[in-house]
């Protein structure tokens, strides 16, 4: 079945409400998305359809988590596209609104992130985080009491959901996915499309990288420079430019000593070509990918 297309908040506040009204099992879930939709986005949507009654999928191309060199005008959209793989991973409603009906004029509100948010991503990328907080706040506030699922691919964003979500006191149970990856290990992302055929097989790369620093850490390795140094060995020689690879506590992304613990987060994020790609590997839990 078709899900409703939602285009408004106030047609999305009364389809959940309604849905929460109609009896215990009628839990709500909420999958953020920015569209362009793969088979990672619809991973997330199965385990919402799983968890809850009534599952919602938001398709916003968000603008306040892009910055002004960033490619928000260019990022790919494919709404009717979108509704049909999301039809078919079987959720409710799609929640498609405007930029206006999102920040409406007068809007001035923004959400301040803390210490989560302020290395990796948020070095590279200043105001993201504010942004990303500040629009699923929004869609938090809207829908009201709910699961939220979100991918570990976004290792940070995780976090710093869940940190705002837990400061906020906001009714929102935050669901972390695993990494969905292409048969050749790859991340799927949305951007992925921007790569050339030479820029693909060269990303490979990026994950042949966290997988020898996840053999390595399997083996007993702990010293945090051998760590970032075998995923390094692998990047450097394709990327165009490195942003980061790093190896930080998986919990709080505290910068570590020498001695790498479990559980931490190896994050990469570097260009290959024009296309900003990232991906991480949490150490000592996520299965080693096969690269
Ligand atoms: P985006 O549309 O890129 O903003 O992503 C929407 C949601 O899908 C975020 O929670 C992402 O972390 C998640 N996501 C994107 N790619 C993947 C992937 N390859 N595996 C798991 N989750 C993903």
């Amino acid at each position: 079945m078709s899900p409703r297309l939602l285009r408004t908040p106030a047609e999305l506040r009364a389809a959940c409400d309604a849905a929460r009204a109609s009896g215990s099992s009628r839990t709500v879930a909420l999958v953020p998305t920015m569209g362009a939709l793969h088979e990672g986005h619809l991973s997330l949507a199965r385990e919402a359809r799983r968890r809850a009654g009534f599952v919602v999928a938001s398709v916003f191309v968000n603008p306040t988590q892009f910055g002004p060199s960033d490619d928000f005008t260019r990022y790919p959209r494919d709404l009717d596209g979108d509704v049909n793989k999301l039809a078919a991973a079987g959720v409710d409603a799609v929640f498609a609104p405007s930029p206006g009906d999102m920040y409406p004029p007068g809007d001035d509100t923004r959400v301040r992130v803390g210490a989560v948010a302020a290395p990796l991503e948020g070095t590279h990328r200043p105001g993201h985080f504010e942004g990303v907080a500040t629009v699923v706040a929004k869609l938090f506030a809207i829908v009201g009491p709910c699961a939220a699922v979100f991918g570990r691919k976004d290792y940070q964003q995780l976090l710093v959901v869940r940190a705002m979500t837990r400061d906020l006191f906001l009714p929102v149970e935050i669901v972390g996915h695993p990494i969905v990856r292409e048969p050749d290990g790859l991340a799927m992302s949305s951007r992925n499309a921007y790569l050339s055929p030479e820029e693909r097989a060269r990303a490979l790369g990026i994950v042949r990288g966290l997988a020898a620093a996840g053999r390595l850490f399997a083996g007993g390795e702990r010293s945090r420079v051998a760590l970032e140094g075998a995923v390094r060995a692998s990047v450097e020689p394709i990327a165009t430019s490195i942003d980061y690879v790093e190896a930080r506590d998986g919990d709080t992304l505290a910068a570590l000593g020498d001695s790498v613990g479990a559980p931490a987060a190896l994050l990469v994020a570097c260009r290959v070509g024009t296309t900003r790609l990232i991906d991480n590997l949490v150490l000592g839990e996520d299965p080693v990918p096969v690269a």
